[in-house]
């Protein structure tokens, strides 16, 4: 029986060099029209009854080395729950393997959010009491850029994800988001509701999603450095999302996002936009103080280095929004190793838990939202 390995599927990425005897020789395929790569994920069939051993050998050129030492691979039989795979990071080679208990087998950089799930998420979430669906504008592809929106009160707060289509962490974040705040049976989000306007963007890059991206869209263009100048031709993934926040304005805003290297969850912000205050500024400070205090799944030691005064980079979504609405921005990163702090052993960082995390940031942000 021959091994196959596959990667011809929404999200897939993985290029096969070659497969002598029991090992499986890979490496990950750039994204279109860029250097970026790190993200993978693919399909064995053949497994069954022996014992494979997988070397992705281009690993040391990935976007972001520093991220292979201390992760672990996810690996799911099922497509539906992705456990922590033996992995080790030698010599530029990221090696693991699978065990020959079955069949077809999956492995994946983190646990995948295919585009057929983003869009079995907008179905649902879409016709939930109170929630309104627009297609803010179409992606290169053209593909939906779909923005749902809920809640009666004045505050206008936009939570976004993916902008970096192989952080899929961020859309398990959103999908926790908005199952929280449709929950009618919640009082903290009911509250909420009442004092705040939500739309959310679950995916803001859908064809790098479908294409199995690390970083870019279908050009090759990296969204979160569009955000000063968005344009029709590059970036029109930016260019509708930030025209409807003029339309609304912002009084909080949260970009979701993935971080390579950091095995902890952390808040970048805005320090050193041009208009930047110190009232604003300890608005930020507070949430992540508070939300520390909540969840043993956030930490402020580990994160960024902040920028300093006038030299923050307008280019980047949180900083141009805070700067743009003179408002709180903020970027949340979580770990594709594990929030080591709370470390597990089975599953590292994991879908259940960035949902979880979604809701500790909402009551959070519900403590706070009448400062905003
Ligand atoms: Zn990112």
């Amino acid at each position: 029986m021959s091994i196959t390995v596959n990667a011809a599927f929404d999200s897939g990425n993985i290029r096969v060099l070659g497969i002598e005897g029991d090992t499986v020789t890979l490496e990950i395929v750039t994204d279109t029209g860029s250097d970026f790569y790190q993200w993978f994920h693919f399909r064995v069939a053949g497994a069954q009854g022996r014992a494979l051993t997988y070397r992705i050998v281009n690993a040391a050129g990935s976007a972001y080395p520093p991220g292979w030492p201390g992760y672990k691979v996810r690996m799911s039989t099922d497509r539906e729950t992705w456990r922590l795979a033996e992995t080790r990071y030698d010599g530029g080679v990221l090696e693991f393997g699978s065990t020959g208990e079955d069949e077809l087998v999956w492995f994946a950089y983190f646990a995948p959010y295919t585009l057929d799930r983003h869009d079995a998420l907008i179905a649902r979430i879409a016709r939930e009491p109170g929630v309104t669906h627009r297609e803010l504008g179409q992606s290169l592809d053209g593909r939906a850029i779909d923005c749902l929106s809920l809640g009666d009160g004045p505050k206008p707060v936009w939570l976004y994800a993916r902008q970096h289509p192989g952080e899929t962490m961020a859309e398990w974040w959103m999908e926790g988001a908005l199952e929280r705040l449709t929950d009618t049976a919640d009082p903290v989000t009911a509250a909420l509701r009442a004092k705040a306007t939500f739309h959310l963007v679950p995916n803001m890059n859908p064809d790098g999603s479908f294409r199995g991206h690390l970083r870019t869209n279908a050009a090759g263009v990296n969204l979160n450095r569009e955000w000063h100048a968005p344009t029709a031709e590059r970036s029109p993934e930016v260019l509708c999302v930030r025209d409807a926040m003029d339309a609304t304005g912002v009084a909080f805003a949260m970009d979701v996002h993935g971080d390579e290297s950091i095995p902890a969850n952390f808040i970048a912000g805005f320090e050193g936009i041009p208009n930047w205050t110190d009232a604003q500024g300890e608005h930020f400070y507070a949430f992540q103080r508070r939300l520390s205090a909540h969840s043993p799944d956030f930490q402020m030691e580990l994160g960024y280095g902040k920028s300093a005064p006038g030299k923050a980079n307008l280019t980047m979504s949180t900083n141009q929004v805070a700067h743009r609405f003179g408002t709180v921005g903020m970027t949340l990163e979580m770990p594709f190793k594990d929030h080591d702090a709370n470390a597990d052993a089975e599953f590292g960082w994991s879908p259940e838990r960035c949902k979880r995390l979604a809701g500790a940031c909402l009551e959070v942000l519900a403590e706070m939202i009448d400062g905003m």
